[in-house]
């Protein structure tokens, strides 16, 4: 899929339906894939940090999550098809997942607000695999990193928030053949 860049980062011109149909079929390859959906105040960071900005043009998949993105590649003369958010590809690959029997490792959020959302998925998505979780606020990062390469993910859902999500992501993806997704405050709206 081409590119666009859009003060610095550079997006991918990929629809919703697109991008799901490319994850499926990465997914059914056992392909290593980092997507990143980004809004306007990731933007916004990037342009100040340098590194995270290597770190986001790393990804295989940048998706414009906000109208604002939308809004700005218009006027830059960059156009981008449509909004594609970390929420709605995160449900949609839950679904594959579920249809698929596909392993999940689920990193993030407060303790019992990840306790809350597993019991949530176990009931709506009774056939995807949790192939793992834990919460984001641990202190030995290599420790969590071991527990997801032990479980054998085929995806890794981060919700650590930016910037740190990407750092994570960028650290420890190649341990897992997996697709890696900072996916924000979901776990949040998922746990209800
Ligand atoms: N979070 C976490 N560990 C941290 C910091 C944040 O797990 O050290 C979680 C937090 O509990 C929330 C999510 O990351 O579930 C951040 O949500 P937010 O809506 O702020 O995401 P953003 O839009 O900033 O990426």
């Amino acid at each position: 899929y081409p590119q666009v860049d859009i003060l610095g980062v550079k997006f991918t011109k990929i629809t919703n339906h697109e991008l799901l149909e490319q994850l499926k079929k990465d997914s059914l390859l056992h392909k290593n894939r980092f997507v990143v959906t980004a809004n306007p105040e990731i933007v916004l960071f990037a342009r100040q940090n340098p590194k995270y900005t290597s770190i986001l043009n790393t990804a295989d998949y940048t998706t414009a999550d906000g109208i604002g993105i939308i809004k700005g590649a218009r006027i830059l003369n960059r156009p981008l098809p449509e909004r594609v958010t970390g929420y709605d590809t995160l449900l949609a690959l839950l679904s594959f997942a579920n249809e698929q029997q596909k392993r999940v490792y689920f990193l993030g959020a407060q303790p019992t607000v990840i306790t809350k959302m597993i019991a949530k998925i176990k009931r709506k998505y009774p056939k995807l695999i949790i192939a793992g979780y834990h919460d984001g606020y641990f202190r030995d990062e290599e420790a969590v990193a071991h527990d997801i390469r032990q479980a054998a993910p085929d995806f890794v859902f981060v919700a650590l928030g930016f910037p740190k999500q990407e750092f994570f992501i960028d650290t420890y993806r190649h341990s897992s053949q997996a697709i890696w997704m900072g996916v924000g405050g979901s776990f949040d709206v998922l746990a209800g």
